[in-house]
């Protein structure tokens, strides 16, 4: 198969793309060079309808991505479509979707990822041991300075990062694969019975971000990781995702962190399961440069690795493919 969308990408709007060159403009010159049929921009975005987004969402709005997109939207790019999406977030840790129906009404389809779980405390917790930890550096300064307020005790012990509390206690032993793995299910179950997207599923397009990928995990250590997701559990999760009408998205950018060898790939392995499942796919690189937008070539070698034809792929970005 020969896939011709790319609809997950992130362009200096997103506060982690560090390519000061990935303009919208630039991006649509790439993608029509590359000769797409159909281009997707995604930004993170938390709509600033719903309360609760963390410091790192707050500037990342509807209004603003509207905004930085500006005209482009309307503008003929020759043959290539330009739709206007975004990667929305899902906070587990207090069921929390970032994306109201009003606000999903502003976009063409949504990509929801569940597995941003380096997002501590957000979309998963902090480790028990690392909790322990943290409120021991509390309780230490709250003995040696007994004048400070509670509300800066908090604070104080809020800014050490689980890196920071790994250095100060290295006798502290955390299976942080085991609680990765169990953060990993257990976030994908949780969205898929989550009350908004179970009201936003059938209304537009939602694609579930790389699912089962673990952000936060280094790359060479992923496919040991994903070993430990069992077929069974991720066959129930992509047979209700199936059933909800939802879109599982192929992220080549995350299928090729696990490893460039398609037969030794374990993403790969979970995805098909999907499709036999009955899920069907959205294509996307998660670029972040327009170096990166290349990386959709490796698209075909996933389509093929997974058998795809045109009828596996959802409707939308359907013609944007070639069997
Ligand atoms: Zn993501
Ligand atoms: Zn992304």
């Amino acid at each position: 198969m020969k896939v011709l969308h790319d609809i997950h990408t992130h362009n200096v709007f997103s506060a982690c793309c560090e390519d000061k060159t990935a303009s919208t403009p630039a991006y649509i010159a790439k993608e029509m060079e590359l000769g797409m049929r159909l281009f997707g921009l995604s930004n993170h975005i938390w709509d600033e309808r719903v309360p609760g987004a963390s410091g790192w969402y707050r500037n990342q709005t509807i209004l603003k991505a509207k905004e930085a997109l500006g005209s482009f939207l309307t503008c003929e790019h020759g043959d290539m479509k330009l739709r206007f999406g975004c990667e929305t977030e899902y906070y587990a840790c207090r069921d929390l979707l970032g994306m109201s129906e009003e606000g999903a009404g502003n976009f063409d389809y949504l990509l929801i990822p569940h597995s941003h779980l380096h997002m501590r405390n957000e979309v998963m917790a902090d480790f028990p041991e690392i909790l322990e930890a943290r409120a021991k550096v509390r309780a230490d300064l709250a003995e040696k300075m007994p004048y400070l307020p509670e509300r800066n005790l908090d604070a104080m012990a809020a800014t050490l990062r689980e890196a920071d509390l790994v250095k100060i206690f290295p006798e502290l032993e955390i299976d942080v694969m085991a609680y990765i793995n169990k953060a990993n299910l257990d976030t994908f179950r949780a969205l898929l019975v989550n009350a908004n997207l179970q009201k936003l599923a059938g209304k537009l397009p939602v694609s579930i971000a790389h699912s089962f990928s673990p952000c936060g995990v280094p790359h060479a250590k992923k496919n040991e990781y994903l070993a430990h997701i069992r077929d069974e559990d991720a066959a129930e999760c992509y047979r209700a995702a199936a059933k909800m009408g939802l879109y599982i998205e192929l992220n080549v950018g995350a299928i090729t962190e696990v490893s460039f060898d398609m037969t030794n790939n374990r993403l790969i392995d979970l995805y098909r399961i999907a499709k036999a499942e009955g899920c069907q796919f959205t294509f996307g690189t998660d670029s972040h440069s327009v170096k990166g937008l290349e990386l959709i070539e490796w698209g075909d070698k996933v389509a093929d690795a997974l058998e795809l034809t045109s009828g596996d792929i959802a409707e939308f970005v359907r013609d944007a493919v070639i069997d």
